[in-house]
């Protein structure tokens, strides 16, 4: 993987309404994390760099300052971080940017929900513990192999279930995002039966799953890893995004699945 081109940047304000939550906070434009799946390819619509996806990152080095004026103002309520970036990326254990944001939230009596594919976020339990915090973790697989073709800058899937367990055991309330589930790939009943049996022995408050969805920008990158990889569901992953009817029976199969691996497992009142 390539190291990521790193800028310094300087925002007006870095919390914002948002739809996942009362608010949203990302202290980063860009995520080294570079799942190829991404949907936060987008921003590069409005924030453009000569870099793909994943190989920049830009750091709002006031975020901090920013959050400390709009909080002057703002009400209390939740906010997810981070929605357009892992708050909890490489860059930050040098910058420490979500982590002074996050303390300045739980200080103004927020929410801090936070939802990333980065073990870093351990060094912050020390800041969540007794405070209006939840953790969150995003896996899409426990194959560690897909994960590093699929999420190849993020942690480990033995380091994510740490990070659960070490808040759960910190008394924090703790979360799993199955998402997106990758078609054809982790999503059958036997990989669905896995996840579900884990996220019940961490003892996870809640749980969210997610198929794989056609947003702007994304099909390139995961067709481009399909024909490496797996050419053989390259017209199949195709199908199942944009073919209307073949995405409609895929996504309720799927859910199906879902709702009977979480039963399985003894989890189906903790999803969300
Ligand atoms: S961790 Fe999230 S924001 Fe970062 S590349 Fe992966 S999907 Fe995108």
């Amino acid at each position: 993987m390539a190291c990521p081109v790193i800028r310094h940047t300087l925002c007006k304000s870095v919390l914002i309404r948002s739809g996942l939550g009362d608010y949203s906070l990302n202290c980063y434009t860009g995520c080294a994390h570079a799942c190829v799946y991404c949907y936060a390819r987008f921003m590069q619509r409005f924030h453009p760099h000569p870099e793909p996806w994943g190989e920049f990152v830009d750091a709002k080095v006031n975020a901090p300052e920013a959050l400390a004026r709009q909080l002057r103002r703002a009400r209390p309520g939740s906010v997810f971080v981070s929605s357009a970036c892992d708050g909890w990326q490489p860059l930050e254990a040098d910058l420490e940017l979500t982590r002074e944001c996050c303390r300045l939230l739980l200080t103004h009596g927020f929410q801090v929900n936070v939802l990333t594919k980065s073990a870093l976020v351990l060094r912050d339990l020390d800041l969540f513990a007794g405070r209006t915090a939840r953790v969150g973790v995003t896996l899409t697989t426990l194959d560690e192999g897909l994960r590093r073709l699929w999420e190849p800058g993020a942690s480990p899937v033995a380091d994510r279930l740490r990070a659960l367990r070490e808040a759960k055991r910190a008394g924090l309330p703790t979360a799993i995002m199955f998402g997106p589930l990758l078609p054809f790939l982790s999503d059958d009943a036997e990989s669905l039966d896995a996840l579900f049996s884990r996220a019940a022995e961490l003892d996870v408050d809640a749980i969210w799953w997610d198929g794989l969805n056609p947003r702007p920008r994304v099909w390139e990158s995961v067709a481009a890893l399909l024909r490496r990889e797996y050419p053989e569901l390259l017209r199949r992953c195709g199908n199942v995004l944009y073919d209307e009817g073949m995405r409609a029976a895929y996504l309720s199969a799927l859910r199906e699945r879902v709702l009977a691996a979480a039963e399985r497992a003894g989890v189906r009142e903790r999803m969300g």
